[in-house]
């Protein structure tokens, strides 16, 4: 193994995205890291190491080139735009002019297909709806009592099952109310811009990593390093990755996702306690999927009102979800449809033509035997990536959910936890992770501080005991500008090595 570095803090995981290191146009795109990090940097903790596992930044935020336009694998929308508090991200977009567009969710129920082609009438549509919402609020108002779901509720016929996918696997996925949208606003916006979601997150870390054309030349951010061991207790953390490199420092964040912290991919010595791992065993993980679809020319309606349709099957959440990408991206021909969970998973795990085959049937179910075949599908694999392991974080619906969310966020020993899922109110979104990045970061900042100030008041009595003692022992024979001026040279105690060689903090926190 070699031994490579120590630094006052590591922050494990730094989604990188765009494309490798060495090629051009490499753009970071991490938010969460970039945020603590740019945090921690500002407050004169210059000493960072960040290790990312993968040969890229931002995690899941990631744009790849599909059909000659950049599209967003990962996190898309900035959502929750307009409210009565402002959206961090949305603000960020608006000071950088990032290219959005705004996505109307609520036209997709006019736009419900059968399998013969027919769009269901608008009035029974608009009633399946209401229904599906009256009962989803009763089952969550339910499953917070613990009671079980009542019968009436659960879906039967596609419409209807189509519109249970729709509510719970989208808008009603979460515990109701949903902060992101009653706190930031109900808005939400598309990112169209070829420069990608992670355009702001390039921004964000130029102000403290060393980047040129795109690129960043900053040896504190290591790629490709795997992290598989970490060793902690309350003096240190010693980190060891899958290449054998060594790395050892005062302090961790560790930002993985919680996918990542159920696997086995990090084991902890010792292991973490009880509390923690019972603590990350309880979130539900969502493992949502976008597949892209690129046709030679458009056959599907378009208009504002058309961004979005429905499919409804007798199989709930089969290939549910359209959206076409010509509002963004108009002439693009690409087409969007979204799996969640099991369906995801099941796509995963078959071939691509396999999918694209399955998605075709569909799309010739809702417009007829005369569309031409897609000339290229995507598909994402958030669930089969050991990086990942899912899409996002859900909070169970449990009565001691702040308990949950506490003992998730809480450090062990010097491990600092941050991510999506540590978000008290945002959990799940982009800027939520933004803001557990800035809140992990000062809570650290806090206990390095503390930690300093502790060490100051132990080593001023260390400078005291001896002029104690000889005080004690001489008191009667000394006059008081003696015992003064005698003092210092008698205690040669080297105070900034003491302060500074160990723990290393930076003058700036002191
Ligand atoms: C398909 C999809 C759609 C989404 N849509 C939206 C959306 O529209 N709007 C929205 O706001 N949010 C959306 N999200 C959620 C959003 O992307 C995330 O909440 C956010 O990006 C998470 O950021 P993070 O920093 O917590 O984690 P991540 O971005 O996952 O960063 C974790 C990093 O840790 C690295 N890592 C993992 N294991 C190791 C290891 N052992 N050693 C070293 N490094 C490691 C990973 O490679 C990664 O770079 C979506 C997510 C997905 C997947």
């Amino acid at each position: 193994m070699d031994y490579t570095s120590r630094s006052s803090v590591i922050i494990v995981g730094a989604g990188v995205s765009g494309e490798n290191r060495h090629r051009n146009n490499s753009l970071l795109s991490l938010l969460l890291r970039i945020a603590a990090a740019k945090v921690l940097a500002e407050n004169g903790v210059k000493d960072l190491m960040i290790l990312e596992a993968s040969d890229r930044i931002g995690g899941r935020i990631r744009k790849e080139n599909f059909g000659g336009l950049s599209v967003e694998l990962g996190a898309g929308w900035i959502a929750g735009v307009g409210g009565r508090e402002s959206n961090p991200v949305w603000e960020l977009a608006s000071k950088l002019g990032l290219r959005t567009c705004f996505s109307d969710y609520s036209n997709a129920r006019f736009n419900i297909y059968d399998r013969s082609g027919e769009i269901f009438p608008s009035g029974i549509a608009a009633d399946s709806y209401k229904k599906a919402v009256d009962s989803a609020i009763q089952n969550l108002r339910n499953q917070e009592l613990g009671e079980p779901p009542s019968s009436p509720s659960i879906p039967k016929t596609p419409i209807e099952l189509a519109i249970d996918f729709i509510l719970h696997d989208f808008e009603m996925a979460e515990v109701e109310p949903i902060s992101t949208f009653v706190d930031l606003g109900e808005r939400e916006f598309l990112v169209a811009d070829e420069r990608g979601y992670e355009y702001l997150l390039y921004k964000m870390a130029e102000d403290f990593l060393h980047t040129w054309e795109g690129k960043i030349l900053d040896s504190r951010l290591q790629l490709n390093k795997v992290v598989r061991e970490l060793h902690h207790s309350n003096s240190g953390v010693t980190v060891v990755t899958e290449d054998g490199c060594i790395y050892e420092a005062d302090y961790l964040i560790l930002s993985v996702s919680i996918g990542v912290l159920q696997s086995d991919l990090i084991a902890f010595n010792p292991p973490l306690p009880r509390w923690k791992s019972e603590a990350i065993e309880k979130l539900d993980l969502i493992v949502y999927t976008k597949i892209f679809l690129k046709f030679p020319y458009k056959f599907w309606p378009s208009g504002p009102e058309k961004e979005f349709f429905i499919y409804a099957h007798d199989r709930r959440g089969y290939y549910t979800f359209w959206q076409n990408m010509e509002n963004a991206y108009p002439d693009s021909n690409i087409l969007v449809v979204t799996l969640t969970n099991e369906e995801s998973k099941r796509v995963e795990a078959q071939s691509d033509t396999e999918t694209l085959k399955e998605a075709m049937e569909v799309l010739r179910d809702m417009f007829g035997p005369d569309i031409p075949n897609a000339i290229d599908i995507l598909v994402p694999r958030w669930w089969n990536n050991r990086l990942q392991r899912g899409s996002y974080s859900n909070y169970p619906i449990v009565s001691n959910n702040l308990q949950l969310l506490q003992n998730i966020k809480a450090p062990v020993d010097r491990i600092f936890f941050t991510g999506e899922h540590t978000s008290e109110r945002f959990n799940g979104y982009v800027h939520g992770a933004y803001l557990a990045g800035i809140d992990t970061s000062k809570s650290l900042l806090e206990e390095m501080n503390r930690e300093i100030k502790e060490r100051k008041s132990e080593s001023q009595s260390l400078m005291l005991e001896p002029f104690r003692a000889c005080t004690a022992a001489s008191l009667t024979n000394l006059s008081q500008t003696d015992k003064v001026s005698s003092s210092p040279h008698k205690c040669d105690i080297p105070t900034q090595k003491y302060l500074s060689g160990k723990v290393g903090f930076p003058e700036a926190i002191l």
